[in-house]
């Protein structure tokens, strides 16, 4: 079977062999310094990748995915099925994952690598011990398919912790495929490759994760306010059963979202009632996933009586482009000052590259803006990832790239200059180097610079949960007392009462609708209601 060639493509192979044999004089004139000419020269350890997924393996071969919310897995899996593929989505990661995780793999890693890793190997364990599998078949019929990238935080270790973890679970040889955000796809070349990175491949994954994102972006809008408990949650899986069937049919999504609308319609609501909204940013893995991960941070905070802000996918794929257009702006300066034929910036076009980064995000919140359209998600604003940078600037350097960057700062500071939650909570886990080590350093400052945040930090280790509660509840007292106060002002300004506002609003079916939502004043969901209905 062929294996992936290490050698460099002809495009790039003189600037590389240049850089080689710059590397050996070097090494050379530093053993003769040291006195180590005769000295024998060690071997580099390689890591072995098996990357070998050729298309007539596909039929027998399932592609399991996981990390991201369970709408999104779930969506994700129904559209590569569509496109073809056996596709299967892990559930969510819970602390026994997290334990396989610390038992298989390298000391120090963040726990979203112990997570996910767990996740993945606690899977495998199940189909051999439980299941039956045999191990051979287990690596023969199985590829894993996950996000990576290089970066200067452990990110960029994820792919090596996985082969670590495989190898020394008994699962040697096991396919991990890697999908960069910035870099495409590594996989074997040479044959025809099993998983297709073509147009429909990318459309179908953009789908998935935008509606993935519209519909988690509506239930934690609905949810809170729900009157009867449990309504949301019901409407939600039968939502998700519609449009996983839209995705793999590959038709008729939009016409599917239309009647998610109308189920989400059904569930009655009382936005009157006063909450706290609380904004959940943070290390991305930390605040997305919807497990012990977190501590179940989404639903605790919920059933404490606050609405939850969640951030999306679209947000992380809009920072992206944010970066390529700061380095393409950068190229443009430093353009001739590099003669490299593959990354060198004498050729780069920049104007070419700008006008392909307008155009992607144009892309995504148009695609967006109409998914969210389809299924009654009004008035939400995707970032606006320049100014994020703008207000962070002054305290984060912003060319500085791992985690989330500046984008903590930005998101605290807006979230407080535009009234857009009472409370930020910033959740990461226990030693993540960007969030934990400099975001909230940083955000001392801004809470001095804004007396008014009320802001708290997390971190999850797997245990400790009691503790990270308990903090939270202390925080969440001091958002309900704002929540409250900014209600009362508001109604005190437009000379209403509660009684007065009810009277109205019984007359008007159409804002008592659990899809509708207020234009944004201020922070309330009650409150903004409030100021539309006077
Ligand atoms: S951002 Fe933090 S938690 Fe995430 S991979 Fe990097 S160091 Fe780990």
């Amino acid at each position: 079977m062929p294996q992936p060639s290490n050698q460099p493509s002809s495009q790039n192979s003189a600037p590389i062999s240049a850089i080689e044999a710059e590397l050996e004089r070097f090494e050379q004139e530093e053993r003769e310094r040291l006195g180590l000419t005769d000295a024998p020269k060690q071997n580099q350890w390689k890591d072995t990748i098996n990357r070998a997924f050729y298309a007539d393996q596909r039929a027998h071969t399932k592609v399991l995915v996981s990390g991201l919310t369970m709408a999104h897995d779930m969506f994700v899996q129904a559209g590569l099925e569509g496109l073809g593929y056996q596709i299967e989505a892990l559930d969510c990661p819970d602390n026994e994952a997290l334990q396989l995780g610390k038992e298989f793999g390298n000391r120090g890693q963040c726990n979203p690598t112990y997570f996910t890793v767990g996740n993945l190997v606690k899977h495998l364990v199940n189909l051999r011990d439980k299941e039956g599998w045999k191990t051979e078949d287990i690596i023969n019929k199985h590829v894993f398919l996950t996000a990576g990238g290089c970066g200067p935080c452990r990110f960029g270790m994820y792919v090596t912790e996985y082969r670590k973890a495989l190898r020394d679970a008994g699962f040697e040889g096991f396919r991990v495929m890697l999908f960069e955000p910035n870099g495409g796809m590594h996989q074997a070349t040479g044959q025809e490759v099993g998983l297709k990175m073509d147009k429909d491949f990318f459309l179908t994954l953009g789908k998935a994760i935008f509606v993935g994102d519209a519909l988690n972006a509506i239930t934690y809008r609905i949810r809170p306010y729900e009157i009867e408990k449990g309504a949301t949650d019901k409407a939600i899986v039968e939502c998700r059963e519609i449009i996983m069937g839209a995705l793999k049919a590959k038709k008729g999504l939009l016409k599917s979202l239309w009647r998610c609308r109308k189920i989400l319609q059904a569930v009655k609501v009382d936005k009157t009632l006063v909450k706290p909204k609380v904004s959940i940013i943070g290390e991305f893995w930390a605040m997305t996933t919807e497990g012990e991960g977190n501590y179940r941070l989404q639903r605790f905070l919920e059933e404490e009586g606050a609405e939850v802000e969640i951030q999306l996918i679209a947000g992380w794929i809009l920072y992206n482009v944010w970066q390529s257009r700061v380095d393409t702006r950068s190229r443009m300066v430093l353009k001739g000052s590099d003669e490299g034929t593959r990354k060198g910036l004498k050729t780069t076009q920049t104007t070419k590259r700008f006008l392909t980064l307008w155009v992607a995000e144009k892309a995504v919140r148009a695609t967006f803006k109409t998914f969210a359209f389809c299924l009654g998600l009004k008035n939400y604003k995707l970032p606006d990832m320049e100014e994020n940078a703008k207000v962070a600037a002054d305290h984060y350097n912003t060319e500085l790239r791992g985690g989330e960057g500046h984008m903590e700062v930005g998101k605290l500071i807006q979230n407080v200059i535009h009234k857009k939650a009472h409370m930020t909570i910033s959740v990461k886990p226990f030693g993540c180097m960007p969030s934990s080590g400099v975001s909230d350093g940083v955000q001392s400052i801004i809470t001095e610079k804004y007396p008014e945040a009320i802001f708290l930090p997390i971190e999850t280790t797997g245990d400790g949960a009691v503790n990270v509660y308990s903090r939270i509840q202390m925080m969440l007292f001091k958002a309900k007392r704002a929540a409250e106060d900014e209600y009362t002002q508001v109604l005190n300004q437009k000379h209403l009462t509660v009684e007065q506002l009810k009277s109205r609003l019984s007359k008007k079916p159409k804002f008592q609708s659990s899809t509708h939502y207020s234009p944004h004043v201020v922070a309330g969901t009650a409150a903004n209601l409030l100021c539309e209905m006077a």
